[in-house]
């Protein structure tokens, strides 16, 4: 017999926020088959950067459930490059959403962070317990802070307001639906699409930075059966960490990609351009303690994913 859940999804109007994103669309995905009401929003009807917008919608629509996966996201470069967005997007939007979900009586709230809101220095593997613990990571600070003022917003309202709000902090995600643009792409989708150009047009695989930084890699339908696993099975104020526990060097990464692609060129990797943190492995104990683990290893998540890049990207740019 499986033991009773914490929060029961079924019959329950579930609002996905940012349900056409990487992360929003893998839980539209997973929550199919939750026999809740799924409710979205198109981006062109409310922007969630709009407070007054925000909770007007709210008000109309009363979801009893949120997972709050909208975000203005991307890669080393693009954080940097974009400081001003990533702080004051991520920022609005986890406030008008969690505020107003609050306005209407919410009954759970899932917050999805990311696993670079822990200091630059942090112990590794990171414990949950390593949050605001030194400075952060400066390539990525705008977004980090505006995650940890979400994770803090779920605790404030828990302590004010009783709401039963909760984060989550997924390590580095891939998968269908990610944004394979150069510039503003995480490395998975960078790497993939770098190395089916050099497979079609010969020349070198460029690779940013040494190659010797370490990651660790979830495919986002892991992610998102952790989310809902979290839902129905978490309560408590602190944030719980999502990973694989696995973690690969960039150059083992470029490599296994070059591999699965089929493309025999060698990389060029580019110092000039930053390597971010030296190492970010997220101590997930907690999560497996609480009874979930991830089940997509990674060179199986890479081949869909490149799959996923040649049916709906390579194809249309051909
Ligand atoms: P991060 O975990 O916030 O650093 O996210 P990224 O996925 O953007 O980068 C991870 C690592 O991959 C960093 O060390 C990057 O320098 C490295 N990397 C290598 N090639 C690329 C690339 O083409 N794009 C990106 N975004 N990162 C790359």
């Amino acid at each position: 017999m499986t033991a009773p859940v914490l929060y029961s999804l079924a019959g329950k109007r579930v609002f996905v926020a940012g349900h056409r994103g990487m992360v929003g669309s893998a839980l539209m995905r997973r929550l199919a088959g939750e026999r809740c009401e799924l409710i979205t929003v198109p981006r062109g009807d409310v922007d969630l950067r709009r407070q007054d917008a925000v909770e007007r919608w709210m008000a109309a629509n009363r979801p009893q459930a949120v997972f709050l996966a909208a975000a203005t996201v991307g890669g080393i470069y693009i954080n940097d490059a974009r400081p001003g967005d990533f702080l004051y997007d991520n920022l609005a939007i986890e406030t008008n959403v969690i505020e107003a979900a609050r306005q209407v009586g919410v009954e759970k709230l899932m917050f999805l962070g990311s696993s670079c809101i822990y200091p630059r220095a942090a112990r590794q593997p990171m414990p949950e317990s390593e949050l605001l613990t030194g400075p952060l990571e400066p390539t990525n600070q705008w977004y980090a802070l505006a995650k940890i003022a979400g994770i803090m917003l779920c605790r404030a309202y828990r302590r004010q307001h009783g709401c039963d709000y909760i984060s989550a902090m997924p390590t580095n995600l891939y998968g269908p639906g990610d944004n394979f643009d150069l510039e503003a792409s995480h490395v998975i989708p960078a790497l993939i699409a770098k190395a089916h150009r050099a497979k079609d047009r010969g020349g070198e695989i460029p690779v940013w930075g040494t190659g010797s930084p370490l990651r660790e890699f979830m495919h986002v339908d892991d992610l998102a059966d952790a989310v809902v696993f979290l839902m129905k099975n978490y309560s408590g104020e602190e944030h719980v960490n999502v990973g694989t526990g696995q973690e690969v060097s960039i150059r083992a990464l470029a490599e296994t990609v070059a591999r699965i692609v089929g493309v025999e060129r060698p990389l060029r990797f580019d110092p000039a351009k930053p390597d971010g943190m030296p190492r970010k492995l997220l101590d997930t104990g907690r999560l497996r303690e609480l009874g979930w683990q991830p089940r997509i290893g990674l060179e199986e998540g890479l081949r869909a994913t490149y799959a996923w890049y040649l049916e709906h990207v390579a194809r249309h740019a051909a």
